[in-house]
């Protein structure tokens, strides 16, 4: 085997990628991963900017795979903040001697299936060719980020930035006067983390989002003793439930529920860490419209409560979704940022944005002047990363024409036509809609046990089955028919309006929720994947 010849590429060193690349080291194959950034991490090593921290408790966002590992580490917050992660990740790597196998500063600009060797050809963007029998692709769900699509966003002379690409320099904004477009979970942990510190804080929202605090602490050295002799049930705990957290929901539905109960159920919620407030309610409240809507009106009080101005509260507070049918920002003071005097909301729906000029944005009503712009404005979710590399399977067929009105996959790890192409935490799978390490450490163990199977039997080519892809389709499609969530526009559903054609629901993730999904590959697995055709 030459040097650029490898068993399996996988291309991405972030939480899935280092994952995938210890279970393939471990079986003894020559692999690589191949990562557009400095170093490892993923969406940890990009997203630098301020208040970027997990919505996951830290305890279930660590790998499972290693006991060792679990009882080395330390965290320090029951939500670490970004540089914790990073460190973590680069522990990880560095621990199991990964980083040999890893080449950074190198983005991937093509890949073609070559049916003579039944290999991969994979080209860099500076022209590097690697070859290899698997191509894994763990890329990010939310690794291509988008620019509004507003005229003038370069003419800007002020510091702008897209929270995604954060520089790794501290950007100081202390007395400075800043605009941050976008109110997703990111603009929120901005806004949360900088209302305090900058002279003039300008939010410009489209759509507001139902947020609910985070309600962060640090760890003791006792709760993490505790944490650490805990994990096999905290891990039990995760993987019994739909989301893959530690919440579970309520058995109960909300009608059933005395009104007193319910609302100190509710509150009891509200001010709990994480995302219970989202995923451990009733049984009911992201199917029945009436108990969204009663649950919705709960939380919109409490947004009323907790902003002082009652035009900004009703600005806050959502009213074209119910609570909790696009992913819930979780936040520290981001409702209180609106109660401070040099913080002001413009709805833009209200004011639109016409255009960046040099000084600032001009809307319809007037121009504002700002010495720094951030871009919260999201990602090409979920099926960007894929459509940023040429790839190209059987016959010459392409992966972004394949995809042109969605994904189309099987189980979410392959693909009908792009043989030996395994998506590690790819769209229509589960990793999206759940917590997420859980999710792929599930995935990547799938994926890994079935290629040690086909390397065994010296199986060198295999394929989604066309019929066990459609069938896949249909069941995907099958819960949106049921979830709340598949009635909103956001990435969950695959609408960004910053990018062309992503105006229509896009059928992008399982919504059967993790243990189904887990139950599905395994079964597939004891039956002898009867959904992929090898040869
Ligand atoms: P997002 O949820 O897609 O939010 C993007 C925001 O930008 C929305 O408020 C959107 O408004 C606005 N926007 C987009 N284009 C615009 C335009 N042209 N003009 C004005 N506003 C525009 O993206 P995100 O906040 O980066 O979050 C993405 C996902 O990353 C999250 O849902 C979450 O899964 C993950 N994340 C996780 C954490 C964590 O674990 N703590 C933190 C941050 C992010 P509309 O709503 O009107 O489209």
């Amino acid at each position: 085997m030459s040097d650029n010849t490898h068993d399996a590429i996988i291309v991405g060193a972030g939480v899935c990628g280092i994952y995938m690349l210890y279970r393939l080291l471990n079986l003894g194959l020559k692999v690589k991963v191949l990562e557009a950034a400095d170093g490892p991490g993923g969406t940890w090593h990009w997203n630098r900017y301020p208040g970027a921290r997990f919505d996951s408790e830290s305890y279930t966002y660590g790998y499972s795979f290693s006991k060792e590992l679990l009882e080395e580490w330390d965290w320090s917050e029951h939500f670490a903040a970004q540089p914790e992660t990073l460190r973590y990740l680069n522990y990880v790597v560095d621990k199991f001697s990964l980083r040999d196998h890893m080449e950074f500063d190198t983005r991937i600009k093509s890949a073609q299936f070559d049916e003579a060797s039944n290999q991969w050809l994979i080209t860099s963007d500076t022209g590097e060719q690697y070859r290899s029998t698997y191509f894994c692709t763990a890329i990010g769900m939310l690794s291509a980020a988008t620019l509004p699509r507003i005229q003038g966003t370069s003419d800007f002379l002020g510091e702008s930035y897209h929270t995604y690409y954060w520089p790794k320099e501290p950007v100081d904004l202390e007395n400075k006067r800043v605009a941050v477009i976008g109110t997703g979970a990111t603009g929120v942990q901005v806004i949360g983390a900088i209302a305090e510190q900058v002279k003039q804080l300008t939010v410009f929202q489209r759509r507001p989002n139902w947020c609910a605090p985070l309600h962060n602490a640090p760890i003791s050295e006792g709760e993490m003793q505790k944490i650490k002799s805990s994990y096999d049930e905290i891990f039990a705990k995760c993987q019994s439930t739909a989301s893959g957290f530690i919440h579970s929901h309520d058995t109960r539905s909300v009608k059933e529920v005395p009104t007193e109960e319910k609302h100190a159920f509710w509150n009891k919620l509200y001010n709990s860490p994480g995302f219970g407030v989202w995923v451990g309610n009733f049984k009911d409240v992201l199917v029945d419209p009436e108990a969204n809507a009663e649950y919705s009106d709960f939380i919109a009080n409490k947004i009323r409560e907790r902003v002082k101005d009652p035009i900004t509260a009703e600005k806050l507070i959502p009213k074209d979704h119910g609570f909790g049918t696009r992913r819930v920002p979780l936040e520290t003071r981001y409702y209180e940022a609106y109660n401070l005097d040099h913080v002001r909301l413009v709805d833009i729906t209200e004011n639109p944005i016409e255009c960046i000029e040099a000084k600032g944005v001009k809307t319809a009503q007037e121009l504002m002047e700002f010495d720094v712009i951030i871009y919260a404005t999201g990602f090409d979710a979920i099926t960007g990363a894929f459509d940023r590399i040429d790839i190209t399977g059987v016959d010459g067929i392409k992966l972004a024409d394949k995809w042109k009105d969605g994904p189309i996959t099987c189980f979410g790890v392959q693909v009908a036509g792009f043989p030996n192409m395994f998506m590690l935490a790819g769209p229509q799978g589960a990793s999206v809609a759940s917590n997420f390490p859980p999710a792929i450490e599930a995935a990547v163990d799938w994926a890994a046990d079935f290629m040690e199977q086909l390397y065994k039997e010296g199986v060198d080519r295999v394929e989604a089955d066309a019929d066990a892809e459609s069938e896949w389709q249909e069941y995907v499609k099958s819960f949106y028919e049921t979830s709340l969530l598949a009635g909103t526009q956001s990435w969950f559903t695959g609408y960004n309006s910053n990018v062309e054609g992503h105006d229509k629901l896009r059928h992008m993730i399982y919504l059967g929720g993790a243990p189904a999904y887990r139950r599905i590959l395994s079964e597939a697995a004891d039956n002898g994947y009867p959904q992929f055709k090898t040869r």
